[in-house]
């Protein structure tokens, strides 16, 4: 971890968007998240019916403009599935997964 500016804890909303963001002030920042996969909650819960109670349209990030006209939404309040997909799609989409060490916990 010497050669890291930041150690981020999860990957879950926050941690994939502080590891974008670190990464464009040009810090050398990683993510440590303890679940098998990206999305923290919406990876921890997966139960039948999960789904977000606020909008899908403003259930999202708001950092880049080219990921909101990328991505639609297929339901007005996103199901757990969905959101997981969005939040793996950012990472693909921003280059994060080199910034992510899945099972492994930090601090
Ligand atoms: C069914 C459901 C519906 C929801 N609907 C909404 C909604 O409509 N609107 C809304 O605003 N919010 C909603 N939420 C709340 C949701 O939790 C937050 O919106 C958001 O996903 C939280 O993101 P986060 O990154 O802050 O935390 P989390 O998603 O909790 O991510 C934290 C991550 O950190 C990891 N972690 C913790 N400690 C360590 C450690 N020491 N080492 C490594 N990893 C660690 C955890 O494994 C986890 O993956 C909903 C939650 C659920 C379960």
């Amino acid at each position: 971890m010497a050669d890291l500016d930041v150690v981020v804890v999860g990957a879950g909303f926050a941690g994939i968007y502080a590891v974008h963001a670190l990464a464009r002030a040009g810090l050398r920042a990683r993510a440590f998240e303890a679940g098998s996969g990206i999305g923290g909650t919406w990876l921890w819960n997966c139960y039948p019916g999960a789904r977000a109670d606020v909008e899908s349209k403003d259930y999202c990030y708001s950092f880049s403009p080219e990921l909101e006209q990328e991505w639609s939404w297929s339901e007005r309040y996103p199901a757990q599935p969905e959101v997981l997909a969005y939040l793996n799609r950012v990472a693909d989409r921003f280059g994060l997964w080199p910034d992510i060490r899945l099972s492994t916990r930090g601090i």
